[in-house]
Formats: C-alpha cells, sequence, structure tokens
C-alpha cells in the first residue's frame, strides 16, 4: 500500500483521455471519461450501422465498435495511447470493458476464435506489440474466447492510405494479408479485432483472405469508429 502509495507520488498515473491524475481503483480512464465515452451502442441496434461499411463487399455476421472518434475528440488519444505509446493494458482494459458491456447481447456466444487484424513482422518489430491483439486478449480474458494470432498473416507492410482514393486504398490493401499454410479455420465462427475502422478496407481485405479457410462465419469488432 505505502509503495503504491509512493509510486503514484513519484509516477502519477494519468487518465488516458484528459490528462488528470487517476484515483484509487480508475484504470487508465478516469471516472468521468469512462462514463462519457462516445458509446456507438450498435449491439442494441436492429441493423448495426458500421455494417454499411462492409454491405455487399462481404457476409458479416456483425459489425460493432465500442465508441465513436470524431476528428477533434479527446478520445482520439486513447488510440494514440494503445499504439504508439506501450499501451498494451490499456488496450486490454478496454477490449475485457466492451466484452464485458456485451455480455446481456450474446453477440460474443456466436463465436469462437478471435483474430486480431495482424502487424507485419518488422512493424511487430519496431513497436514490440500488436495493439489489436490485446484488445482480443481483453475480449479473451471476459469470454474465455480463444485468441488466433498465427492464421493470418500480414505479408506487406501498409505504407500510409491518407493520401489516397478509395480505390486506390482497395487496391493497395488487397494482397496484404495471407493466410498460414496448413491453418485450419473450417466451420469457425470467427470474430476479426482491430483498433479503428475509417473505410473498412483492412477489415474487408482481412476477411476475403480468410474466406479462402471456409469459416461458417466472420464477424467484426473494433474499439472505435471514426466518425
Ligand atoms: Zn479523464
Amino acid at each position: 500500500m505505502v509503495m503504491n502509495a509512493l509510486l503514484d507520488l513519484l509516477y502519477p498515473r494519468l487518465c488516458v483521455v484528459c490528462g488528470t491524475r487517476l484515483h484509487e481503483g480508475e484504470q487508465h480512464l478516469c471516472l468521468h471519461c469512462l462514463q462519457h465515452l462516445p458509446r456507438t451502442q450498435y449491439h442494441r441496434e436492429e441493423s448495426q450501422p458500421m455494417e454499411q461499411l462492409f454491405r455487399g463487399k462481404t457476409e458479416a455476421a456483425f459489425a460493432i465498435a465500442f465508441f465513436t472518434t470524431s476528428p477533434r475528440s479527446e478520445y482520439r488519444n486513447v488510440l494514440h495511447y494503445i499504439k504508439y505509446h506501450d499501451g498494451k493494458e490499456c488496450a486490454r482494459y478496454l477490449g475485457r470493458l466492451y466484452a464485458e458491456e456485451l455480455s446481456a447481447s450474446g453477440l460474443l456466444q456466436e463465436i469462437d476464435l478471435l483474430v486480431p487484424v495482424p502487424l507485419h513482422r518488422s512493424r511487430l518489430r519496431r513497436r514490440g506489440y500488436n495493439q489489436s491483439e490485446w484488445i482480443a486478449r481483453g475480449i479473451a480474458d471476459a469470454t474465455g474466447i480463444p485468441v488466433d494470432t498465427t492464421s493470418l498473416l500480414r505479408q506487406k507492410a501498409n505504407p500510409s492510405q491518407t493520401r489516397l482514393s478509395l480505390y486506390e486504398r482497395w487496391l493497395n490493401t488487397r494482397s496484404i494479408f495471407a493466410l498460414r499454410e496448413g491453418c485450419d479455420l473450417r466451420g469457425r465462427r470467427l470474430l476479426l479485432v482491430d483498433d479503428i475502422v475509417t473505410t473498412g478496407a483492412t477489415l474487408l481485405a482481412c476477411a476475403e483472405t480468410l474466406q479462402a479457410a471456409a469459416p461458417e462465419k466472420i464477424a467484426f469488432l473494433t474499439l472505435s469508429i471514426a466518425r
């Protein structure tokens, strides 16, 4: 206890959204920011708006995101933090939290394998971890669904897409992913997990690659959706 208090004095734990000091019992986000997290509640809606990104392109069992982020939203800090500031545990915490909030919907009971969107080897080495994998681990903590980090591979590093047109992005993301030889996903119910969805091109490219392994179905879950 004394040790914790001392550590907190030397290295105060801060809210990843607003930067205020965390109180005892708060983790990563302060209570205020957690309460005001702009939750999408897609899982409560008859037609999930995120599915529109994939309509006509792939058959998604469901497509849901925990919260929305707009360009000026402070909640963008969360995504930056989990990606660039060794925010593994924060990613895991939010994955677990979302899975817990989803428990009444029954959506995750339709899933038997979590597949995080993979990073390219070189980026994984540089960053040291894959934030999407840690989100998936959080979901696994809450549900017991295993995480598969070996079947889906990223064979090309993904260059920045921000200046490309929608069509160019689509071309760019095709053939980025591949299946590991001998992987067995036949008849499995997969949940693809990523940190954020913008156009959906990355998730779509993953899904198209996974389809070749004949899973029973594929669903999408992200922490955030850009709005
Ligand atoms: Zn806060």
